[in-house]
């Protein structure tokens, strides 16, 4: 089936991870080519990007005085498996609400030298809060689940012990969601979703009660040197990474965060995401087919929408002709197990693609069922 022209996205990605990198952040990768790829990340042209990357998110995220930039190999995973050494003191609690949350809830569950984790689970589409108890030194939060397109306002537990650290997952809520660094001591991410890169970094912003508890840590218990969290703030604070990162990815975060800073920075590129997500709900609660999944309003995520649509259209198919036209990745996360689409809205992605997407989706529908 084809879908007339004039209807299709001028671009057509809308995965949740790896993302729509813009063009422009291609061409400026090519025309730097030469001069930059195939280079030392030891020296000053590489460095001089990771400075950059450093800076800019100090600016995009307003960071208060005291808090630094972290950066490693291995993505938000190899993070996880890190905070399990260097952040995580004995006994961490765990909001998990969807295939990634419920992960590093995993990940420090099987860890040999930490205390049982405290788990606190809802069912997917919902999302729990942080509970406050005694002995828990690590609250581990999730920004935006980007299995089921659920987000939660990042907040302090109140009552937590007071060198308790709140270590929030951002990984696609990162650049697209607004927070206040006041409510965080790590905030992490990977540049694959709104930092419209490639995969494989970690970065952390860490707050001076991370940094100390990072510092007290390494040494303190063995972790393997490329988890050790100590390693990378040292090798952080010298603008380079323990070992060779990516060069091209650390180039086209460095540009997507330029980008959102000469537009206005994290408002810009937030409200950006708020007009995709106020047309993407509001055609399926105009819709005779279509439902938004996360039912209360103010917990469906503004950078990865999910969409359940009736039994009697089937999504996979739906998903599968929009792929053959060039639409892509929009299909429902494989272990959610839902009739359903789900949308990345990440700043990269224009509002009116959303719109046109709409009505591909509308044109598909109403194709398959004649
Ligand atoms: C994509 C994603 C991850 C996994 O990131 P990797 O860089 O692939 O390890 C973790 N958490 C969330 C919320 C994600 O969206």
């Amino acid at each position: 089936m084809a879908i007339p022209p004039d209807l299709l996205p001028g671009d057509g990605r809308f995965g949740s991870g790896p993302s729509k990198v813009r063009s422009e952040a291609v061409e400026a990768l090519a025309r730097a080519g030469s001069s930059y790829l195939g280079t030392s990340h030891r020296q000053e042209g590489v460095r001089s990007v990771v400075r950059r990357v450093r800076q800019g998110m100090r600016l995009l995220f307003s960071l208060p005085e005291g808090y630094e930039v972290l950066l490693g190999n291995g993505g938000t995973t190899a993070f996880w498996d890190a905070a399990t050494f260097g952040l995580i003191r004995a006994r961490s609690q765990h909001l998990s609400f969807g295939e990634f949350s419920s992960k590093f809830a995993k990940a420090a569950l099987a860890a040999p030298h930490l205390e049982q984790p405290d788990v606190i689970e809802s069912p997917a589409g919902t999302h729990p809060l942080a509970v406050a108890r005694p002995g828990i030194d690590l609250y581990a939060l999730t920004h935006n689940e980007t299995s089921t397109g659920v987000s939660m306002e990042i907040r302090r537990p109140e009552a937590a012990e007071p060198d308790a650290l709140v270590a929030v997952d951002a990984t696609s809520a990162a650049g697209g969601l607004r927070v206040d660094p006041a409510q965080f001591d790590a905030y992490y991410f990977a540049p694959q979703k709104c930092f419209g890169s490639d995969g494989g970094l970690w970065i952390a912003l860490c707050s001076p009660a991370a940094i100390e508890r990072i510092e007290a840590m390494s040494g303190a218990r063995w972790a393997p040197a490329s988890l050790d969290l100590g390693i990378a703030l040292d090798n952080s604070r010298k603008d380079q990474t323990y070992n060779t990162p990516a060069l091209a990815t650390l180039f086209l975060m460095r540009e997507q965060l330029d980008w959102m800073l000469d537009n206005g920075g994290l408002e810009w590129s937030a409200s950006r995401c708020d007009r995709s997500a106020e047309i993407l709900y509001g055609w399926a609660e105009a819709s005779s087919y279509a439902t938004p999944f996360v039912a209360k309003p103010d917990e469906r995520s503004h950078v990865v929408g999910t969409i359940d649509l009736d039994p009697g259209v089937d999504a996979a198919t739906v998903s599968a002709v929009l792929r053959a036209n060039g639409i892509v990745d929009t299909d429902a996360y494989r272990s959610l197990g839902r009739n359903q689409v789900r949308i990345a809205m990440f700043p990269a992605v224009e509002d009116h693609d959303v719109a046109a997407l709409t009505a591909c989706i509308d044109h598909v529908v109403a194709s398959l069922s004649t």
